[in-house]
This record gives C-alpha cells, structure tokens and sequence, in this order.
C-alpha cells in the first residue's frame, strides 16, 4: 500500500499529544524514541481564522502545504468533536 499523507496521518495518532491550550491556541507534540527532537504543531482558531504550523522539515521547506502532523492533529480534534457531539445526543 502507498503510504500517503492520510495513512501516515492516522499512523501519527499514536505519538500525538496534547500539550497545552491557551485562549485561541492549542499545542500539540509528537514524541519519538529515537529522535532527539519532537514535532511540534500549533493550532489557532480565531473567529472565522484557523491557522495551524508546524515544526517539521516538510513544512519548514513548503510553507502552506498541509503536512501529515498537521493533518494529525485536524483528525485529533475531529474525532474530539465527534465524541462531544454524542454526548449531546
Ligand atoms: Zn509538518
């Protein structure tokens, strides 16, 4: 099978998690055994303005191009949403 951004994405879920929440932002880490340096994502959700950044090298060479951390943590804070809904229900 391909390994694409969504498979590896779902694969991340794993190492994630969640550090820290301010008003509008949230920080999310990605823990690896054999690498000295973690990933780091930031989420900001402001009024109508969602921007998410992130500290790997794909990201850090492209820009704006969805990675599959950042991804990571969209499919994190679906499923959490998910769980609220239910709960609502
Ligand atoms: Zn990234």
């Amino acid at each position: 099978m391909r390994n694409t951004i969504f498979s590896k994405a779902i694969e991340l879920q794993d190492k994630l998690e969640e550090t820290g929440s301010g008003q509008n932002k949230e920080h999310f880490e990605f823990k690896f055994k054999n690498e000295d340096k973690n990933i780091l994502v930031t989420l900001e959700i402001e009024d109508n303005r969602t921007t998410i950044n992130c500290t790997c090298l794909h990201s850090t060479l492209n820009g704006d191009a969805l990675c599959s951390y950042q991804l990571a943590v969209l499919f994190l804070k679906f499923k959490q949403s998910l769980r609220k809904l239910k709960k609502r229900w």
